[in-house]
């Protein structure tokens, strides 16, 4: 796979962060914490998207990043809101090659806007981290904590999982629009938040294991957010305005969290290993916090927490429990579940530990009702 050759431009503020030392096992006892500067949340709040991004864009235009879906959603909201039309740069797959086209757009902006789901958000956040420009996220949904974290996913990198970039400067969540998202979207971002519980154990394992820094604030901060879903659930799952405005707030907090750890490892752990394996098995099978969330079922039963707790309240909010379900066979699971630890060795998980047979990985998943 072709390398992202630029990932390494900010390379002062990368040396700073603990998790690129030479070794991530070592704890260099410092670390960076990058985080948003500020979030504008509520109704209708699109409208102020000009006054949001004004101390960044100093009077130049901006581009907007953003996919054909959302384009005709939001085109008519964003560009009323700016001052100036924007450079709208269309995000069909979240690639180097869009990233290239976004930075070859941006000369002369002040500020990037990433509109739309994790594509865009990805997409815009290396794009501004390559070229040092500010960058903003406007999401139309709420299925995976992107929205906020300093981390984005692109095909064509060197590795199949996320990059470490800067978070957002800013973070403007319309409530009225994200609402409006399909409920498939909303159900996967509780995927993604119930993950932090299996991302924090695993963390608290290779903390024991292997000596790894541990935050104790950022593993609590993630928590809450898994606990936001894992508490209620049949009440999130109405997805009315106030309980998407409760999703969104927890998804943001799991990005604050990786903000503060310095790493991702707070929100990632060997279930998004697992959901990062299927991405290469089956790239259109299923969402990221779909796959995460099955993960995280199979996890919890390894770290012998409240798996039965898991899997309900995925269900209550209509997410998947079963890999069947997003057309994902059994064949992969058992795949992903054996080798899913090989693609990234340098993070110490429950599937470094356990090193699961075909035998063992197929019981686990049977016992689970994932196949
Ligand atoms: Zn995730």
């Amino acid at each position: 796979m072709a390398r992202f050759a630029n990932a390494g431009r900010c390379a002062p503020t990368l040396s700073l962060n603990h998790n690129r030392s030479a070794s991530p096992h070592v704890d260099s006892g410092y670390h960076l914490m990058e985080l948003p500067t500020k979030v504008l949340i509520g109704q209708g709040v699109i409208s102020k998207l000009g006054e949001f991004v004004k101390d960044s864009a100093g009077g130049q235009r901006v581009i907007v990043a953003s996919g054909s879906n959302v384009v005709s959603k939001v085109r008519k909201a964003v560009e009323s809101a700016l001052p100036q039309e924007p450079i709208w740069v269309e995000v069909a797959e979240a690639d180097t090659q869009s990233v290239d086209r976004v930075v070859a757009a941006a000369a002369g902006t002040g500020c990037i806007i990433g509109v739309g789901g994790g594509k865009s958000v990805d997409v815009g956040k290396l794009a501004a981290f390559r070229l040092h420009l500010p960058f903003y996220s406007v999401p139309t949904s709420a299925s995976h904590d992107g929205i906020s974290s300093p981390f984005a996913s692109l095909r064509g990198l060197d590795r199949p999982y996320s990059v470490m970039a800067k978070p957002p400067v800013g973070i403007l969540a319309d409530i009225e629009i994200i609402a409006s998202a399909p409920k498939r979207l909303l159900a996967s971002g509780c995927g993604d938040l119930v993950s932090k519980l299996t991302a924090v154990k695993d963390w608290e394992l290779a903390h024991k294991v292997t000596g790894e820094y541990y935050g104790g604030y950022s593993a609590s901060l993630a928590l809450m957010s898994a606990n936001a879903v894992l508490s209620r659930s049949k009440t999130l799952a109405r997805f009315g305005k106030e309980e998407v405005r409760d999703l969104v707030e927890a998804l943001i907090s799991t990005g604050v969290a990786a903000g503060i750890a310095g790493s991702s490892r707070p929100c990632s752990g060997s279930e998004h290993l697992f959901s990062h394996y299927l991405d290469m098995l089956a790239p259109e099978s299923g969402l990221h916090g779909e796959k995460c969330g099955i993960g995280t079922i199979m996890m919890a039963k390894l770290h012998r927490i409240e798996w039965k707790r898991v899997r309900s309240a995925l269900k209550n909010v209509g997410a998947p429990v079963a890999a069947s379900q997003i057309g994902i066979d059994d064949s992969a699971v058992i795949e992903a579940l054996t080798k899913a630890s090989t693609i990234r060795p340098d993070r110490y998980t429950i599937l470094s530990k356990k090193k699961l047979t075909r035998k063992s990985a197929t019981d686990l998943a049977r016992s689970t009702g994932v196949i």
